[in-house]
């Protein structure tokens, strides 16, 4: 699987420092014989490598004793933290905690199901260090069900591209590489974790994509269905918004307003004149209720515009809000720098 990796002499400094390289983050809800094979698995591939890492796996309120056994790992192994949340918050609020805690240069995600497949790591690396902010991956060959999820997800990621102007063939993919500086100051919330390359790209990062592993879930099962796609379209409006008009809806939506008003009050000037200059009657004149409904709409237009202005200064101020309460951090009480295998 190291094939396209770099050899170790000629990556760039920026990951072969004496600090911790690599934080991976794994959101976990009820995966409970998946962990110690996850577990083990990252470790193993990434000390063949010889790249410094953590752990960090976020127990997402769990109910099937994933938690405990987290708890419990974290105890003894020096390079697995758990960051154990107070309940059930999704997998975005759980990744973001996640981030919150990593500590290396470069962050990895990705599943706690085994569907995504460790040995792909060193190659998202490798590629981060060519220059890339951010490195995603693509399931070209991805292991779910047709109807419910394959069909849906192609429809969602061609509207993303459209919408977002990044041209990722598989935004679902958790498997992803991220300069940390990238995601530490990046707000999540909703589903908006697969956004994450859109909204990266906003911000100018630079962005690639490579085909990794995808298998099937071997134990437990998926936490999502149908109505994920719904809030996924849901979530698609909202980045589209902040593209556009996140800045000025004012903007937008005055804008309107100005001309819808304008034409209201030429049209009721013309109106007017008619009325004074040449004695006409003008209460029957359907030109009168266009005049007035335009400026009523227009008045909404600017008052909406103008609430929309506002509610995005309260968005900005709220944003430090947290989306997730963590109830334990555990790791093995020794000196961090040790925790390089
Ligand atoms: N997950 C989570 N909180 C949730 C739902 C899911 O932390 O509320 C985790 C889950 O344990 C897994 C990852 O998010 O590690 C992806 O979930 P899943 O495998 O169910 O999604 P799928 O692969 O079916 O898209
Ligand atoms: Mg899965």
């Amino acid at each position: 699987m190291s094939a396209s990796l770099l050899p170790e002499e000629s990556r760039s400094t920026v990951l072969v420092s004496p600090e911790l390289e690599v934080s991976v983050v794994v959101p976990v809800y009820n995966e409970i014989e998946s962990i110690p094979r996850l577990i083990e698995a990252i470790a193993t591939t990434l000390q063949q490598h010889h790249i410094a890492y953590e752990i960090i796996c976020v127990d997402d309120g769990s109910k099937d004793g994933s938690s405990e056994l987290l708890r419990q790992m974290a105890r003894t192994r020096t390079d697995l933290r758990a960051v154990l949340l107070r309940r059930n918050y999704g997998q975005t609020p759980a990744m973001a905690a996640g981030f919150k805690y990593a500590q290396g240069q470069a962050v990895v995600t990705l599943d706690g199901d085994l569907q995504n497949d460790p040995t792909d790591i060193p190659r998202l690396l490798a590629k981060l260090d060519e220059g890339y902010d951010l490195v995603s991956g693509w399931r070209k060959r991805r292991q779910d069900a047709m109807l419910t999820r394959l069909i849906p997800s192609k429809i969602a990621n061609w509207l993303i591209a459209k919408v977002t102007g990044v041209n990722l063939h598989d935004y679902g993919c958790s498997l992803k590489a991220y300069r940390s500086e990238l995601i530490m100051d990046m707000n999540l919330y909703g589903e908006l974790h697969r956004f994450i390359p859109a909204l990266a790209f906003i911000e100018g990062a630079r962005i690639a994509e490579i085909p990794v592993q995808h298998h099937a879930r071997q134990f437990g099962q998926s936490k999502y269905g149908l109505g994920r796609t719904f809030r996924v379209l849901m979530d698609l409006f909202t980045i589209y918004f902040m593209k556009r008009f996140l800045t000025r809806p004012m903007h937008v939506f005055g804008l309107f307003g100005l001309i819808s008003m304008l034409i209201g009050v030429g049209l009721g000037a013309y109106l007017t004149f008619v009325k004074l200059a040449f004695g006409e009657s003008i209460g029957d004149r359907p030109l009168l209720i266009l005049a007035v409904v335009l400026f009523l709409t227009g008045v909404q237009l600017f008052s909406f515009g103008l609430i929309a202005e506002l509610m995005m200064r309260t968005y900005h101020e709220s944003q430090n809000r947290p989306i997730y309460r963590v109830r334990e951090v555990v790791e093995a009480i020794k000196n961090r720098s040790d925790s390089r295998t």
